[in-house]
């Protein structure tokens, strides 16, 4: 069963009595979902288990520092219509739903997932007929929320939508639901996925080897076998996989699963989480570090969403300079900005 509430969480051992009034007051304001296959992996006794400082809440989430934003990557400012965020000319999130199986407490979308349901039957008429009247948009990128926990009856559906619209080529998934309910991703759900002329891409959000259980492995391999290609992104945490030895284990074990590591991404100001947030310094000595000995198959592109909604920005040595106490890091047009570690 999946734990919804701090109450659940203390029942559960998961959680501290002694805390509950304050986790009462995160759960109020940022949502709370712990799958049973999660916290069957989470240590409880240990308050810095990798897997529960992922998904546990915690009274510092109450805390927002002054350079935390709402919306830290800027979606808002890049959504011509409800549910779609055009910031890159070839490609566009389509955000069908803003529930997630999970509730991961760094999420730098926490203001906005699980509060509404779902876009409305309107609103993803009217995302698609966005999608259709801009043939610049070769793929789509279906985010959230977590869009594999919508039906496998309406995800055939809204694949079939976009495979009707000639130039979108492929389809995108961003999904945590391989490791956070595994068993959800069923021989139905992966059909859902292929029936239709666009090829259909799956990136797997996942952040510790240990996430990776024999379940999450089952899962992966029913859709690679189906023929969808499987790609991941970590964000780098700390106390998580902000060590060598993790994050080297954590790429191994996904390419031995046929899972090719993508994106490292590096934390983002969402709001109440410096707890998890490394510097840059730290982020560019673990990727040196992977790029040392470990095989090219394992290297993700270790990247900063620069706040403000300017996009993507790759992290290495050449891609940044220092001024002062700030990076400054250059956009896909070459315009410069700032960050502050
Ligand atoms: C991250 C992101 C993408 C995907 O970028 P890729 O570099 O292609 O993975 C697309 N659109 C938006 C709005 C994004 O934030
Ligand atoms: S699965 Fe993704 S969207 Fe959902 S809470 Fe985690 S980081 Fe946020």
């Amino acid at each position: 069963m999946t734990l919804r509430s701090p109450r659940a969480l203390v029942e559960a051992g998961l959680a501290r009595s002694e805390d509950l009034a304050a986790l009462e007051r995160v759960a109020a304001r940022y949502a709370v979902a712990v799958t049973s296959d999660l916290s069957a992996i989470i240590d409880g006794a240990d308050a810095a288990d990798p897997i529960g400082l992922q998904y546990l809440p915690d009274p510092a989430e109450l805390e927002t520092r002054p350079e935390e934003l709402p919306d830290p990557i800027g979606d808002a400012a890049h959504s011509p219509v409800p549910g779609i965020v055009h910031r890159y000319p070839d490609r566009v999130l389509l955000k069908p739903v803003s529930v997630c199986a999970v509730y991961c407490r760094f999420c730098f979308r926490r203001e906005s997932v699980g509060r509404a349901e779902a876009l409305s039957a309107g609103e993803i008429r009217g995302a698609l007929d966005y999608v259709r009247a801009h043939p610049e948009i070769w793929e789509v990128i279906l985010s959230g929320g977590d869009p594999l926990v919508l039906s496998p009856r309406r995800l055939a559906r809204l694949f079939q939508d976009l495979a009707a619209i000639g130039h979108v080529k492929v389809v995108r998934i961003h999904t945590r639901l391989p490791v956070a309910d595994p068993g959800r991703v069923t021989p139905a759900l992966v059909r859902a996925l292929r029936g239709s002329v666009a090829a259909t891409w799956v990136v797997l959000h996942v952040n510790h080897p240990r996430e990776l259980t024999g379940a999450a492995t089952e899962a992966c391999a029913r859709l690679v076998d189906a023929g969808i290609p499987v790609l991941s992104q970590s964000v780098l945490l700390r106390g998580v996989n902000d060590a060598p030895e993790v994050l080297e284990a954590l790429m191994r074990a996904l390419v031995e699963r046929r899972i090719k590591p993508y994106y490292l991404h590096h934390g983002d100001l969402a709001p109440g989480t410096a707890r998890f947030r490394t510097g840059i310094a730290d982020g560019l000595a673990l990727a040196a570090a992977l790029r040392g000995h470990v095989s090219g198959l394992c290297q993700p592109t270790y990247v900063l969403d620069i706040p403000g909604g300017h996009g993507k920005a790759r992290l290495g040595p050449a891609d940044l300079s220092r001024d002062g106490d700030e990076w400054c890091v250059a956009d896909r047009k070459g315009r410069q900005h700032r960050y502050r570690d």
